[in-house]
């Protein structure tokens, strides 16, 4: 859609802690640099709001999300002075189960060889996505701790699958490879789902019976399967061979920090958190950093780039294009923050992708 068409979109931003206060506010204004047709409308939610007032959510806040922005994007949670990180988990977690943002989409893509620690590995072979059940597994807080503090203690973390969940993101991950193509315009064929179903055999039973399923709906793409501890190797020894991955909760949390790792650290990697048809939320990969955070050193990109993921979603195609043209020029001529090779702070590398978005 041509943004000149497009209703007014109306997005939250909620920066959060750390170095979400620095990334989010480049993103925002490569956002504004576009010219998109969005309104942007900030929120103070956070450990500082949560060490003022003891809020975490306002009363109706998730509601208010849904019913009044067409998206939502969110810097990081979680702050040393919150010992119990509360807030971050009735923030970050709250936004994921209760709006019901079922798939992480975690975009894996080398943007420059210099930015991959493998030997001779080029952006052509990096290009696949992690698609991160969102909304079920061992983050449902399910279990308890009995006689804490004893030498009987006992805890238990349950592993939460259920049919829907499980159904849902794996159709998810063949439609998503149906409709996406490569970065190099060829389409995408493959669709890989991961487990531990040697040892997990309830949960990974249930994971193996329904991709069977699923994949018999799809017979122009090819239904891989390789258990979790294999595929970390996989990923170092060879990326190439990976297209749409589909995994439960917690390894897809584990495996896309891997993966960062292959597009030059976390500071470059975005997702977004979806329920297609309903306000989703787009957030970096990474965290709110405590030792790097208040510097001015944090790498803005993975913001920016999230911030490119959700205007693709809103259909801003071409917003979303230049954004992602712009940070590969910036990285290709080292206007980059420290970790990935300039010298820039995070908000002159901001300022340069914006001016870029400008001119
Ligand atoms: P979470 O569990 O909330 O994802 P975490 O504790 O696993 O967070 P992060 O907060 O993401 O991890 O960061 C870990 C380290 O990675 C940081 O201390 C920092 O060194 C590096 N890092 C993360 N994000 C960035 C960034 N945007 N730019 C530069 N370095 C970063």
């Amino acid at each position: 859609m041509d943004s000149k068409n497009a209703a007014l979109k109306r997005i939250a931003v909620i920066p959060g802690d750390g170095i979400g206060k620095e990334v989010i506010p480049q993103a925002v204004k490569a956002i504004q640099a576009t010219g998109a047709a969005v309104e942007l409308t900030e929120f103070d939610w956070g450990s500082d709001r949560y060490l003022r007032d003891q809020t975490t959510v306002p009363p109706d806040g998730f509601a208010m999300l849904t019913r009044d922005f067409d998206a939502v994007l969110v810097g990081a949670f979680g702050d040393p002075r919150v010992k119990t990180n509360i807030h971050a988990k009735e923030i970050l977690l709250g936004m994921r189960f209760k709006m019901d943002l079922y798939a992480n989409v975690r975009p894996v893509r080398l943007l420059d060889a210099a930015l991959c620690p493998l030997k001779g590995v080029e952006p052509k072979d990096v290009d696949f996505v992690v698609l991160r059940e969102n909304t079920e597994g061992v983050y449902t807080d399910a279990g308890g701790v009995f006689k804490q503090g004893t030498s009987d203690e006992i805890a238990t973390q349950e592993d939460i699958n259920t049919r829907k969940g499980v159904e849902r993101i794996i159709r998810y991950a063949f439609e998503y490879c149906q409709t996406h193509s490569k970065l190099d315009g060829s389409p995408r064929s493959k669709v890989l789902m991961s487990d531990k179903s040697n040892a997990m055999t309830h949960a990974g039973g249930l994971w193996q019976r329904v991709f069977k399923e699923v994949s018999a709906g799809y017979s122009a793409i090819t239904a891989q399967h390789m258990y979790v501890d294999a595929l970390c190797m996989q990923m170092v020894r060879d990326p190439r061979q990976f297209d749409v991955i589909v995994t439960n909760n917690m390894f897809g949390d584990i495996i896309t920090d891997l993966a960062a790792g292959l597009q030059g650290g976390l500071g470059m990697a975005a997702s977004g958190n979806i329920h297609p048809g309903k306000t989703s939320m787009f957030e970096p990969v990474h965290g709110s950093a405590p030792p790097i955070a208040g510097k001015n050193e944090a790498n803005p990109f993975g913001a920016i780039l999230t911030a490119a993921m959700l205007l693709r979603h809103l259909e801003f195609t071409k917003e979303a294009d230049r954004i992602e043209a712009a940070v590969l020029e910036a990285v290709r001529q080292k206007k980059t923050t420290q970790d990935i090779g300039g010298s820039l702070g995070t908000r002159e590398a901001g300022n340069w992708i914006a001016n870029r978005l400008s001119s």
